[in-house]
């Protein structure tokens, strides 16, 4: 008989959004009357900016006829866009970047997850906590974690603690680690690093010779000049870093699906005989084997938020969320609660009142005030006592939830 990947067997079964779906339907059920704001799940509301949807149109309008037909393209990304990412967020902030050190995908999620398949699996992971869940789940998949503990952290993994107290800036680990995955600015916390910050990683990663997997998903969010919106603008970082970006939050592309990876050529890792290789090219073997290129009509709606109006469009949805996102971490403040975030990233991450666990607090938000948040403890074991809202609904929800919470949740 065929045997399985038994790694698969150490992930606990349910998975975080199911079991608030399974709560909120119970809920519903039992109160079919209540009005529900769903501020939990991180996807975006609004449309895709009129740039975008007018170059795709135009793109399908080429694939009616034969003469401008496309069918399987670089499977790196057309230069259209290629070549328009590398100007605008790249050269335009002083960073060189070469056309075969980016890759075109199908979002962030697939790249974040696949990266760790062209590292060793003997290698160690270091892994800010909370965070984004992939970049664990991805590697327990392929074995380079034990088992989980009862205290919730997976043997053989490095947790880098963020809260309130070290200001949701990791400490550097006291091991030796290989690979550190840092996703700034953050989900859950909503929080980023300074420059400053930034660069202890990097000056570790150098003397250490380690690689950083800077997931920068959220970078279009950053306000505060100090904030870097790529690693690469840190010194050396070229050498040791990894760099993943998404039109998903930044353009609203959740559903259309276009992400991208930056991998320097001069990221370097040893082989077993001890020779020193670029993940470049294994990269480039990887996904030219495994995945045969974005969607044409994709990859021109993408390269839209370049042009003029594109980039008008995209600031204005991304202004729209981030007011949402001052509405709700004012306002909780303004009910005694602690919040965090949402000043450089489209998340608020609060603390739970008199550090309730943060599936109670899901249960309280969502009984007394029939608000759907995410609870923080499905980021890692140091979300617990926290809980994300996100900025992302519409502006009515936000300010009816924000009242809710300020005139009838009892803390
Ligand atoms: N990285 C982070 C930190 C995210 O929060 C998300 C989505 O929520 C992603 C990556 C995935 O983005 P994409 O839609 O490009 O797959």
């Amino acid at each position: 008989m065929a045997t399985i990947n038994d790694n698969y067997l150490k992930l606990p079964g349910s998975y975080l959004f199911a079991e608030i779906a399974r709560r909120v339907a119970a809920f519903k059920e039992a109160n079919p009357e209540a009005d529900i704001i769903r501020l939990g799940i991180g996807d975006v509301t609004q449309p895709l900016p009129p740039a975008c949807i007018e170059a795709m149109h135009k793109a399908v309008d080429e694939l009616a006829n034969a003469d401008t037909f496309r069918g399987y393209g670089p499977e790196q990304g057309y230069s259209f866009l290629t070549d328009a990412i590398i100007e605008h967020n790249y050269k335009a902030r002083g960073i060189e970047i070469a056309s075969d050190e980016i890759f075109i995908s199908d979002g962030s999620k697939s790249d974040c997850g696949n990266i760790q398949e062209i590292f060793g699996t003997d290698n160690h992971v270091a892994i800010t906590d909370p965070v984004y869940p992939v970049y664990l789940d991805t590697n327990v998949m392929a074995g380079r974690t034990g088992t989980l503990q009862e205290d919730g952290h997976f043997e053989g993994v490095t947790y880098l603690p963020c809260d309130a107290s070290n200001d949701f800036a990791p400490a550097l680990p006291k091991e030796r680690v290989d690979m550190i995955y840092l996703c700034c600015p953050n989900n859950p916390t909503g929080t980023t690093l300074s420059r400053a910050e930034l660069k202890k990683w990097v000056d570790y990663a150098r003397e250490n010779e380690s690689v950083i997997l800077f997931d920068a998903a959220y970078a279009a969010y950053i306000t505060e000049d100090d904030v870097p919106r790529s690693i690469y603008e840190i010194e050396g970082a070229k050498d040791v870093a990894i760099e993943f970006r998404s039109f998903s939050k930044t353009a609203g592309f959740t559903g259309t699906r276009c992400g991208y990876t930056i991998i320097p050529k001069t990221v370097k890792g040893h082989a077993a005989d001890g020779t020193l290789v670029e993940f470049n090219k294994l990269w480039n073997r990887r996904h030219t084997t495994k995945f045969n290129g974005t969607a044409y009509i994709v990859q021109r709606g993408a390269a839209a938020i370049y042009t003029e109006e594109g980039q008008k469009q995209v600031k204005e949805t991304i202004a729209y969320y981030m007011e949402n996102a001052r509405i709700i971490r004012e306002g909780l403040q303004a009910a005694g609660i602690k919040a965090y975030g949402g000043v450089n990233a489209p998340y608020i991450w609060l603390k739970t009142p008199e550090n309730m666990p943060s599936w109670d607090f899901f249960d309280k938000l969502l009984t007394e005030v029939h608000i759907v948040g995410t609870p923080g403890a499905g980021f890692g074991p140091c979300g617990e006592g926290y809980f994300r809202l996100t900025a992302f609904g519409n502006r009515e929800n936000t300010v009816r939830a924000v009242e809710r919470i300020k005139k009838q949740l009892h803390i």
